[in-house]
């Protein structure tokens, strides 16, 4: 199938409608009310907390929470996640969350993955929404899960109103109470919906295009630390797209990832719990893959200048040695474990001296990155 009989699908007029008519109403709108009235702060203050509330609901409950399942969160939690997710108008969390699966799943695919960066910045962007897939159609069967979710099924079936109640009936109320209803209406409800549309969209087409692949080169998906700014903390994309579960994008403590840091503030006073993280050894052994994959290539550039090669060559491939043993002895380790938990089934097990061995086993992946690292600056 080429992307043109793709290209010919019938018009998402929903969608189409709120995509092009709210930024042009924000674009005359704004400047008009900021010219003959003036915004008060407290319509800028509710712009910000609601756009807050807007980014969070999508990436820690649309994206990690139900998307991945990288945690477990109470009704409450799930409950706020819902209505300030609906908030956004990114359609329901059954439909987002079943797009986004098939995503992960067929990335960069032109015709099965709904938003491919492969068809262009725009289509990634915010193209695919405007046309209903003929290639890639709503597939449920992907998100059994989610339709067992009784706040999922409630926000599917009553979609509409809620999405209404939250962009027109929220603003209002709040406009009223704060005492600028038109300030409100316009800044929390028009420029917030417009921003987050496109913050989100971001995550798409930016991501995949702009920024490092520390992790992995097998997808278009990028790190990007200016994006994870303005993205809450899902710009580190190419970490995401290799370890999805994890409920961390900035895996890092040093990155910036407000997500991360919510869901595992939250996990403090008992609102979310299980959080999932990838194993310190997974996350340095895709990282020294990929620093052996630049070193090759290094040498290979050289080698076509006529450099001389060799005694880089050698270094790079002891190191590559040391990191093969190390990658056997964690499956030795692993091994042993599994079968020691096998034994002692039945008791009292201490996982401690195992714990040791596989921190010790990180230590020196990290020392040989740093190693590679100054071995190919
Ligand atoms: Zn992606
Ligand atoms: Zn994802």
């Amino acid at each position: 199938m080429t992307t043109t009989a793709v290209a010919k699908g019938p018009i998402n007029w929903p969608a189409s409608i709120v995509l092009t008519l709210t930024p042009l109403a924000a674009l005359i709108a704004l400047p008009l009310y900021a010219w003959f009235a003036d915004f008060s702060t407290a319509a800028w203050i509710s712009f910000a907390v609601i756009f807050a509330c807007n980014g969070l609901s999508i990436t820690g409950g649309y994206h990690r929470l139900w998307s991945h399942r990288a945690y477990e969160a109470h009704w409450s939690v799930r409950l706020f996640f819902m209505l300030f997710g609906a908030m956004a108008i990114q359609n329901s969390i059954l439909v987002w969350g079943s797009k986004h699966r098939t995503h992960h799943r067929h990335v960069d695919h032109v015709d099965n993955d709904p938003y491919s960066i492969n068809r262009g910045f725009f289509f990634a962007h915010m193209g695919w929404m405007l046309r209903d897939s003929q290639t890639c159609k709503l597939d449920l069967s992907n998100a059994k899960d989610l339709q067992e979710d009784p706040i999922v099924m409630f926000q599917h079936n009553h979609y509409v109103p809620i999405v209404l109640a939250m962009n027109i009936g929220l603003p209002l109320a709040l406009g009223w109470v704060l005492g600028d209803v038109w300030g409100v209406f316009l800044l929390a409800g028009l420029l917030r919906l417009v921003v987050s549309h496109h913050v989100t969209f971001f995550i798409n087409s930016l991501c995949h295009m702009w920024g490092s692949r520390p992790y992995t080169d097998e997808n278009t998906a990028r790190d990007n630390p200016v994006l994870a700014l303005v993205t809450w903390g899902e710009g580190y994309h190419n970490y995401h797209h290799i370890f999805q579960y994890d409920y961390r994008n900035g895996v890092k403590w040093w990155q910036l990832d407000p997500t991360k840091w919510l869901i595992l503030a939250l996990s403090w006073v008992g609102l979310t719990k299980n959080l999932k993280r990838s194993s310190g050894f997974a996350i340095q052994k895709a990282q020294l893959t990929m620093q052996f994959k630049r070193a090759e290539e290094q040498i290979a550039r050289r080698q076509a200048r006529q450099a001389d090669v060799a005694a880089l060559k050698a270094k790079v491939a002891h190191e590559y040695e040391i990191f093969t043993a190390a990658l056997q002895e964690w499956a030795k380790v692993k091994e042993e474990e599994f079968a020691q938990k096998k034994a002692q089934l039945q008791q009292q097990w201490e996982d401690a001296p195992f714990r040791a061995r596989f921190r010790e086993l990180e230590r020196r992946l990290r020392q040989q990155r740093r190693r590679l690292r100054a071995l190919t600056a």
